[in-house]
C-alpha cells in the first residue's frame, strides 16, 4: 500500500519546506517512541518520518512529485536504509525542546565538576558546649591550583576547540534499531565530550585545575551543641575540578567527658559528697563552675540524693538565651573506720537521740547504761 506523503503529513501539495517541517515536528511530538510507546504509533512515526525525509529535500521531493524515486513506493530497505542524507539532527533538534533535551541539543559537557564533601571530627569539651567556641580545623584536601587558577591549561595557553567534534562535544553514531538505521549522538572520544582540548595541561595540577594541600578553616561552634552534632560549612570542602564549585565541609563534634559535670538537657549535674556531720549541721561549700567559683548552701539536715540548684549556670541552648541550671546532688559520706574517740562520741550522740541502731553490748558506759535501762 502506498501512502501519500502529503496526506501523511497533513500538508498541501504546494506546502513550503517550513510548513512540512512544522507539520512533521507536530506529528513527531505525539508519535515518537520516546513519548508514545504504542507500536501503532511507532509504525505511523516510521511512515511520517519517511515522508518528511523525502519532502524536506528539494531534489527528493521533485523526484517524488514526478512519481518515482526510492521513497515513493513503500519502504524499500527499511526506514532510512540506503537513503543517505536524511538529517536526523533535525529530529534531535526538535526533541531538544520537546522531550527534555537529548543528542546535539545538550551541547558540550563542562569540565567543571563540584568538589566532594569533607567530614572532619572535632573534639570539644563541656565548657565549649556551655558557651560556644571557635576552632580551627586543618585538613588535607583539593584546593584551587594557583598556577592555572582552575583553568587546567598552562599559563599563557588556553584550551582549543576540538576538531573531531567541532566543539560540540558529540559525535554521530549509526546503529540499527527497530526503526531501521538510527543515528545517535555519543560523547566525542577525542575531547571526552568537553568540546575543547587542553593541549598544554597545567604542570602543577596535571590539567585538573586543583591540587592537594592543607587547608585551615575556622569553625564557629554554637553553644548547646550535642555529641555527634554536624556543622555544615558550605563551600569549604574540596575545591571543584576545573574551577567547579567546592563541596561542603562537615564538622562532627565529639564532646569529651568532664571531670565534674554531666550534661542533662540544658542542665549540668554534679554529685557532691559531704560528710554526714556537714549534712546534719549544714555548711557552705565551694564549687568550681564554668562561671568561676560558687558556693553551695547545704542546709542543716540535708538528705542523701537531695538536689541543690544553682540557677542559670548551665548550658546556653542553641538559639535560646535562657541558660539551664547547675544541679548539685548531695551524697553523704558515712565514715568507714572510726577511732575509739570518734566511736565514743557517736555512741553518745546515738544515745542522746535514742537511736535504735546503737543498741549493742559491751562497749562504753552509755551502752551499758542503756542496756540496763532497757531491762527495767
Ligand atoms: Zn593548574
Ligand atoms: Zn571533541
Amino acid at each position: 500500500m502506498n501512502d501519500d506523503y502529503y496526506e501523511l503529513l497533513g500538508v498541501s501539495r504546494d506546502a513550503s519546506t517550513e510548513e512540512i517541517k512544522k507539520a512533521y515536528r507536530k506529528l513527531a511530538r505525539t508519535l515518537h517512541p520516546d513519548v508514545n510507546p504504542d507500536p501503532e504509533a511507532a509504525e505511523k512515526f516510521k511512515k511520517v518520518s519517511q515522508a518528511y525525509e523525502t519532502l524536506s529535500h528539494a531534489d527528493k521531493r521533485r523526484q517524488y512529485d514526478m512519481g518515482g524515486g526510492p521513497g515513493s513506493g513503500g519502504f524499500p530497505g527499511g526506514f532510512g536504509g540506503g537513503t543517505a542524507g536524511f538529517d536526523f539532527n533535525d529530529i534531535f533538534d526538535m526533541f531538544a525542546g520537546a522531550a527534555g533535551g537529548r543528542g546535539r541539543g545538550q551541547g558540550p559537557v563542562p569540565r567543571q565538576r563540584r568538589g566532594g564533601d569533607v567530614l572532619r571530627r572535632v573534639k570539644i569539651d563541656l565548657r565549649d558546649v556551655v558557651f560556644g567556641t571557635e576552632q580551627q580545623v586543618t585538613f588535607r584536601t583539593a584546593v584551587l591550583c594557583e598556577r592555572c587558577s582552575g583553568s587546567c591549561a598552562e599559563p599563557g595557553t588556553s584550551p582549543t576547540r576540538c576538531t573531531a567534534c567541532n566543539g560540540s562535544g558529540h559525535v554521530q553514531r549509526v546503529a540499527q534499531s527497530l526503526l531501521g538505521q538510527m543515528v545517535t549522538m555519543a560523547p566525542c572520544p577525542t575531547c571526552e565530550g568537553h568540546g575543547d582540548v587542553i593541549e598544554s595541561p597545567c604542570t602543577a595540577c596535571s590539567g585538573h585545575g586543583r591540587t592537594a594541600s592543607e587547608r585551615t578553616v575556622t569553625v564557629r561552634i554554637p553553644s548547646g551543641v550535642e555529641n555527634g552534632t554536624r556543622i555544615q560549612l558550605r563551600g569549604e570542602g574540596e575545591t571543584g575540578e576545573a574551577g567547579g564549585p567546592s563541596g561542603d565541609l562537615f564538622v562532627e563534634l565529639s564532646v569529651t567527658d568532664h571531670d565534674t559535670f554531666e550534661r542533662d538537657g540544658d542542665d549540668l549535674v554534679t554529685t557532691v559528697a559531704v560528710p554526714m556531720t556537714t549534712a546534719a549541721l549544714g555548711a557552705t561549700i565551694p564549687l568550681e563552675t564554668f562561671d568561676g567559683p560558687q558556693e553551695i548552701d547545704v542546709r542543716p539536715g540535708s538528705q542523701p540524693g537531695e538536689e541543690i540548684t544553682l540557677k542559670g549556670l548551665g548550658v546556653t541552648p542553641l538559639r535560646r538565651e535562657r541558660r539551664g541550671d547547675i544541679r548539685v546532688v548531695l551524697d553523704v559520706d558515712v565514715p568507714t573506720s572510726l577511732s575509739d574517740e570518734e566511736r565514743d562520741l557517736l555512741q553518745q550522740l546515738a544515745a542522746l537521740r535514742g537511736d535504735e541502731t546503737t543498741r549493742r553490748k559491751g562497749h562504753g558506759p552509755f551502752a551499758k547504761l542503756r542496756e540496763r535501762l532497757r531491762e527495767l
